[in-house]
């Protein structure tokens, strides 16, 4: 109630946006207002002048003095009021006290005049209007508070209302006309001013949503440091103004080592607490640079500090020292932008890279990309860019590594491995390509192609009346998530008619997780739909044997580390017996990967294993030379080929 009453009155404090705004609204509207008082003047002196010289009739120095004094204050009340006002707006004009000053004393003037003259006129039985004119002029254009406005303007009515009585006694009529009048202005006056208050609070609310949104599409919400896309903008802007010196600066890229463990441990809050203290750190360490965290935690830095590298090893230190118990540290990859227009997001990418590439050497924690990064980078790139067309070109195609019953060592499948063999890159091997498919979830374009091409190889094999053997495909996890992979197999196996039985499905143990119910899913659906499922690389470091009790393998392969070192080691072999056992526990077939020697191959026999994989047998290769192999007598069909153990 109290502030409707303060608000009403035009009380209320003005925010400094409002009282900013007013300032310039005033002054905005004081140029026009000096401009037409100037020329009014002007042209006011000028008809005084011509009408003195016209008549040709001597004037006193007091009549001159009467005549003129008036419209010369107005006149330079209305050039200082212009300059002072223009030079305001153009942000020229600093001290906005003399700007009131200078404004409350034109305001008298305007308003002692318009009293002045009107009071003669009136005196003379003319009109008022220029009295009227003045208070229009003054009350609308400068906009007072209403408080002021009705002091001002009651004021200003009475004492010119008390002139006009002692000359003329006041009609009521006239009275009447006065207070309608006064009134009017008064309204207007408040009008005017309530409007500019709604303006002001309006654009004060769009400025302050300007500054936030400004402020987010910038700034880092939890760090206060800049994001990612104020990085790129302001890397520009420093190298472009420092072009000779370009070569110089250093884009470094950093994470923080063990942070998803130290989440984990701690919780979410004291991950947040732990990157706003990182972010002070760095701030600390490299005072003046350009900093900001990328995302998670990472951070970008922009220096041409030439000790950047070892105040990174000893922030990594620091960290480790800190946090001995979650092994927290600081790895950083840097990249030299080598031109002032470089392009700042692949930069801070390679930096990334070089620091990525740090993974893979656990010592090492400083990374600067180089020659063979780049050749690495525009490997990756070249994958990701011409799969597609590689695919259709044929570049992309199977080779067929042969698989032997331990037994008698009779040809009874085949795994189909993919190769790229690219006309420019030359020979491409799947640990360069796959990965990097997966990463980018594309794999599943290649895997596909795989299918289809065997199922179109084996459809050859059997048409041309030769001893197909089964064929197993190997799949990654991604598949599943970007194809429909049931449908796929049914699709390919229909078109080329290709009985279920022929072909195996490899899901390697990486991807088995306890929580991936699609998967899960999948491998029931193709279970059920008639194919083998085989699981691929059993042992080679993850939760193996959790992953048997959810999911139901036909056969296991088991990975070539179990050879490694097998010569003469009992403790190995007795391992390797043991899983065996264990898998014709579960009712899983049996196939180790990664035979080389006779001896290897013998003692796997011996421990049961069903099948054998390797290089002893075979290395992966084209479908004419095992064609060829089979046809010289080399491997032999096992009649059993197609046997479900
Ligand atoms: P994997 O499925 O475990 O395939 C066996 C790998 O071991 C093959 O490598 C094969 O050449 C190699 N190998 C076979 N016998 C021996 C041996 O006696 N000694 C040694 N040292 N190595 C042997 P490759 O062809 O380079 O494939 C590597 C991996 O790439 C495969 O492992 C598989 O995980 C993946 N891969 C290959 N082709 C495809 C594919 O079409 N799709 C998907 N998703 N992954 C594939
Ligand atoms: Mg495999
Ligand atoms: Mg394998």
């Amino acid at each position: 109630m109290k502030n409707k009453l303060r608000e009403w009155l035009g009380l209320e404090k003005y925010t400094p946006f409002e009282k900013k705004y007013f300032e310039r609204a005033l002054f905005k509207a004081v140029i026009y207002m000096a401009v037409i008082v100037i020329v009014l003047e002007c042209y006011v002196i000028y008809s005084v002048t011509m009408n003195v010289l016209t008549s040709g009739k001597p004037r006193t120095m007091e009549w001159i003095i009467s005549h003129y004094a008036s419209y010369v204050i107005l006149l330079i009340c209305g050039i200082v009021m212009l300059s002072f006002a223009s030079r305001y707006v153009r942000g020229k004009a600093k001290n906005i006290k003399a700007g009131y000053g200078i404004l409350i004393t034109f305001c008298t003037v305007c308003i002692v005049f318009g009293i002045y003259i009107s009071d003669m006129d009136y005196a003379k039985g003319e009109q008022i209007l220029t009295f009227l004119t003045m208070e229009i002029f003054v009350f609308c254009l400068l906009v007072w508070r209403p408080l002021v406005s009705f002091g001002l303007l009651t004021l200003t009515f009475l004492v010119f209302m008390f002139l006009m009585n002692r000359s003329i006694p006041l009609t009521f009529a006239t009275e009447l006309n006065m207070m309608t009048f006064w009134i009017s202005t008064f309204m207007v006056s408040i009008s005017a001013y309530r409007q500019r208050m709604e303006d002001a609070r309006n654009n004060e609310n769009l400025q302050e949503a300007y500054e936030n949104l400004e402020k987010t599409a910038i700034v880092d919400h939890l760090t206060g440091l800049s994001n990612h896309a104020h990085f790129i903008v302001g890397c520009h802007e420093i190298l472009r103004a420092d072009p000779e010196h370009a070569s110089d600066y250093t884009i470094l890229f950093l994470n923080l080592v063990e942070f998803k463990a130290y989440n984990e441990k701690y919780g979410y809050d004291e991950g947040d607490y732990l990157l706003i203290k990182s972010a002070e750190r760095l701030k600390e360490a490299f005072p003046g640079d350009l900093i900001a965290r990328g995302s998670d935690d990472h951070f970008l830095i922009l220096t041409k500090r030439t000790d950047a590298r070892e105040i990174l090893l000893s922030l990594d230190e620091e960290l480790g020292t800190k946090h001995p118990e979650t092994h927290l540290g600081l790895s950083a990859g840097a990249y030299r932008p080598d031109r002032p227009d470089c392009n700042i997001a692949q930069a801070c990418d390679h930096a990334r890279y070089a620091c990525s590439s740090l993974k893979k050497q656990l010592r090492q924690r400083f990374a600067l990309y180089d020659e063979k990064m780049e050749l690495e980078v525009r490997r990756r790139q070249y994958i990701i860019n011409h799969v597609n067309e590689a695919i259709e070109q044929g570049y992309v195609r199977p080779f067929y590594q042969p698989v032997m019953f331990a037994e008698d060592q009779t040809l009874c499948g085949a795994e189909a491995l993919a190769r790229w063999i690219d006309p420019e890159f030359g020979f491409l091997s799947p640990g360069a390509f796959i990965p990097v498919l997966e990463e980018y979830d594309l794999i599943h374009l290649v895997d596909l192609c795989i299918l289809k091409t065997v199922c179109r190889d084996l459809r050859r094999f059997m048409d041309e009346g030769k001893p197909a053997v089964p064929v197993s495909i190997n799949f990654s996890r991604r598949d599943f998530a970007n194809a429909d992979i049931p449908a796929e197999l049914e699709r390919y196996t229909a078109e080329y008619r290709i009985p279920k039985e022929y072909l195996h499905v490899e899901i390697t143990e990486s991807a088995l997780t306890d929580d991936d119910k699609l998967l899960k899913e999948t491998v029931d659906k193709l279970q059920q739909a008639g194919y083998q499922i085989w699981l691929d690389d059993f042992g080679s470091g993850y939760s193996a044997l959790n992953v048997l009790k959810d999911y139901h393998f036909n056969v296991m392969k088991l990975d070539m580390v179990f050879l490694r070192n097998f010569e003469g080691n009992e403790r190995a072999k007795a391992l390797i017996r043991s899983i065996v056992d264990m898998a014709r526990v579960m009712q899983m077939g049996t196939l180790t990967e990664g035979v080389e020697t006779k001896e290897q191959a013998e003692f796997l026999r011996d421990a049961g294993c069903i099948r054998l994989q390797g290089f002893y047998f075979g290395k992966p290769m084209p479908l004419e030379e095992i064609q060829e192999k089979i046809s010289a007598g080399e491997y032999t069909v096992s009649p059993r080929a197609l046997d479900n153990d």
